[in-house]
């Protein structure tokens, strides 16, 4: 295979700068797409607020160690089937899998309600999941599915050759998938982070912010607020400022919650005043990450005074 070098580069460089010369056409959709009726030509469509889930495969460059190959596939398959299902179930508006870990695309009604009640269902789901890989496989590594979700406007067109469907693919550009992926890798299998911009609005939410007041099993208790501030150390902007919860559906009180939640009830009495201020400090922005964030800014300014002030 000769391949003219020289060529394809002057090739690709006249491309960029017709490309940038003329700009592509965006058609603003706000929340309203059929991303199967998508053509594939030069056209981008633009959806105003999308909400992102991503469920990332634990370990999964180190699941091979111990099992056999079949044994790997089929931890993807019992995996990331039951992912994709769940995703699905809560109407996902686009789903991919993209390597080890799937993603789910909301942006019609209740996108943000449907989004948390599937990945809180993910979340709920994955004790069952590691522990079946753990029977099966008690001395190799185990895994589970560590989730994230992240919010914002996409820019989304069909690209692929024109007359093999099949190998057609919607791409989707813009921050929520890149910065899913990054938030569901710095979170654990026990975890469920959100970024800033989707705890705005669920954090809102009676039904997602406070417990139903059980006790591990035992009803009775009051509601309190479940959720706590983490800074999402790869995103470089302010959706940084995240939060995260450790809690799943509980098992007497999920489905009544999630059908809740679902039905776009968003208020609840007897939440008590403590854990109202609680919700109120996130809302805020936690003192103890406003602290970190103090203490980091000084540390660079002493690191750059010792520099300056270093003999020349
Ligand atoms: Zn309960």
């Amino acid at each position: 295979m000769a391949i003219d070098l020289n060529g394809l580069l002057k090739q690709v460089g006249e491309r960029t700068a017709e490309k940038f010369d003329s700009l592509p056409d965006v058609i603003e959709k706000g929340q309203d797409l059929d991303v199967t009726k998508l053509q594939i030509n030069s056209t981008w469509h633009r959806l105003a607020d999308v909400v992102c889930v991503v469920a990332d495969l634990e370990r999964s460059t180190n699941l091979a160690k111990g099992r056999t190959p079949a044994g790997v596939a089929s931890i993807y398959d019992a995996g990331v089937g039951s992912i994709v299902r769940i995703l699905a179930t809560f109407g996902a508006d686009f789903i991919d899998i993209q390597g080890d870990s799937a993603f789910a695309l909301y942006w019609d009604n209740r996108r943000y309600e449907r989004a948390f009640c599937a990945a809180m269902t993910i979340r709920t789901y994955n004790p069952t999941f590691t522990k079946e890989v753990v029977d099966r496989w008690p001395k190799a590594e185990s895994t589970g599915f560590k989730i994230g979700i992240v919010s914002g406007p996409v820019l989304v067109k069909r690209v692929g050759p024109e007359r093999q469907i099949d190998f057609q693919e919607p791409v989707w550009a813009g921050r929520p998938v890149n910065y899913a992926v990054k938030t569901a890798q710095q979170g654990s299998t026990e975890r469920l982070l959100v970024t800033g911009a989707v705890w705005d609005v669920i954090g809102k939410n009676d039904y997602i912010a406070y417990s139903c007041g059980c006790n591990p099993g035992l009803p009775g208790g009051p509601p309190s607020m479940l959720w706590q501030s983490v800074e999402l150390e790869k995103i470089p902007d302010g959706q940084r400022h995240g939060n995260y919860v450790s809690s799943m559906w509980c098992s007497r009180h999920g489905q009544e919650f999630c059908a809740e939640i679902m039905a776009g009830k968003t208020t609840r009495g007897g939440i008590p005043q403590a854990e109202m201020s609680k919700r109120n400090l996130l809302d805020e922005g936690s003192v103890p990450l406003k602290e970190a964030y103090r203490q980091r800014a000084e540390e660079k300014l002493a690191s750059y005074k010792t520099y300056l002030d270093a003999p020349k």
